[in-house]
């Protein structure tokens, strides 16, 4: 169920999309999520269990402990730099940086210290951000080129998922654009004209050899800008980028997915009132990475990097003080965070490191490195 307000709102963010004419589906995507008035990620409380959808924060604090963990260890091995910054882009309502500085407090002082600098582009998860990041020396920019020049130490939990894609649909013998406009008063997804061959090579539509009519291929232009940049920043100054997001690798067809209320919606009737998202092509980005001079480990899948990292002997130790019902919600978050059941299968975890050898904690046995060695 939606509220009144929210039905408001969709309606004038449904008249603003309607009013551009046919557009890509990233653009329609990002507008439904961060216009500043109507969009989804307008209005607080989206996320988490009374919102549309959990995310692994919200689960549980220990989600965010392991990823300190492994942000100190690898912060340690790069010399503990006096002069790193912390990162986080599409922070949500703040909670996985708050658990994060709280192991940062404990276990290296100089994060916990560091400025923290975030990308959102909500207005009202800024707000919700500050006061729960309060006594942080919090900073915000549109833009990762904007980032001071220091060693960058952080992660995007959901967030390239949020940031829409694009998709091109074979017909007739040709890749077309498929976008989305209005037919017969509805929103629709309507051919548009042929790619490019650049946009041919953005959408890699030479991994699809034997393309059959209506086969689509996906390409995130909003992803793609934002590892480029990253993995030269991290490249030229060095740290370490977690990415945890609902995806795969060398994925085709469509993965759009609209979410509302904890159940899938259809995709184009919900804008400004679904969590609208896709899964992430981790071998993209790694492709990326490696295009930008830096090394994308994993992706692994997040029920063995969580394992791995120590989550459930950390569980156990706090169950061992706890009563008995905090004893089983410890159980449930932990199943829910690692069961491939749950979320454990379908999220991946990566990381992007300047080059090296060697795989760091929670990558161990199961990882593919996508971000070293010669293209092949
Ligand atoms: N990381 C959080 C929230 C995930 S939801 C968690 O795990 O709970 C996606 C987040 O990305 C939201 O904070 C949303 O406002 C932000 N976001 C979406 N598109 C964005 C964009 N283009 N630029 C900056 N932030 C964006």
């Amino acid at each position: 169920m939606t509220s009144q307000a929210d039905q408001q709102r969709a309606s004038q963010l449904v008249s603003r999309l309607a009013a551009e004419g046919p557009m890509r589906i990233s653009r329609f995507m990002q507008i439904a999520a961060s216009d500043p008035e109507f969009g989804y990620y307008s209005q607080p409380g989206r996320i988490g269990k009374s919102g549309d959808f959990i995310t692994a924060p919200e689960i549980s604090p220990l989600f965010g402990e392991m990823l300190a963990a492994l942000l100190i260890h690898l912060w340690e091995l790069s010399g503990k730099p006096a002069d790193a910054l912390v990162f986080e882009a599409g922070p949500g309502s703040g909670q996985l940086m708050a658990d994060m500085r709280r192991v940062f407090d404990r276990l290296a002082p100089p994060l916990h210290t560091a400025p923290l600098w975030m990308l959102e582009a909500s207005p009202a998860l800024r707000d919700q951000q500050a006061s729960h990041l309060n006594g942080a020396d919090l900073h915000y920019t549109d833009q990762i080129e904007a980032l001071p020049g220091r060693p960058l130490f952080g992660a995007a939990n959901e967030f390239f998922d949020a940031l829409g894609v694009d998709q091109a649909i074979f017909q007739a013998g040709d890749w077309h654009h498929r976008l989305i406009g209005l037919a017969d008063g509805q929103f629709a997804f309507l051919p548009g004209a042929a790619l490019s061959a650049a946009e041919k090579q953005a959408f890699d539509c030479a991994r699809h050899r034997n393309a059959k009519e209506g086969m689509i291929a996906e390409y995130s232009p909003a992803g793609a800008h934002f590892i480029t940049r990253l993995a030269r920043h991290i490249a030229h100054y060095g740290g370490a980028f977690l990415i945890i997001d609902y995806g795969g690798s060398a994925l085709t067809g469509s993965s759009l997915q609209a979410v509302q209320a904890h159940e899938k919606v259809d995709f184009l009737s919900h804008a400004g009132t679904a969590d609208l998202t896709f899964l992430v092509d981790f071998a993209r980005l790694g492709k990326v990475a490696r295009a930008e001079g830096a090394r994308l480990v994993g992706p692994v899948e997040q029920g063995a990097f969580l394992t791995q990292l120590g989550i459930t002997r950390r569980a156990e130790q706090l169950a061992s003080t706890a009563d008995a019902k905090t004893r089983h919600s410890l159980r449930a978050a932990i199943d829910r965070l690692t069961s491939p059941a749950w979320m454990g299968s379908l999220f991946k975890v990566a990381l992007l490191i300047p080059p090296g050898e060697g795989l760091p904690p929670g990558f161990a046995d199961t990882a593919t490195q996508t971000g070293t060695g010669p293209e092949k």
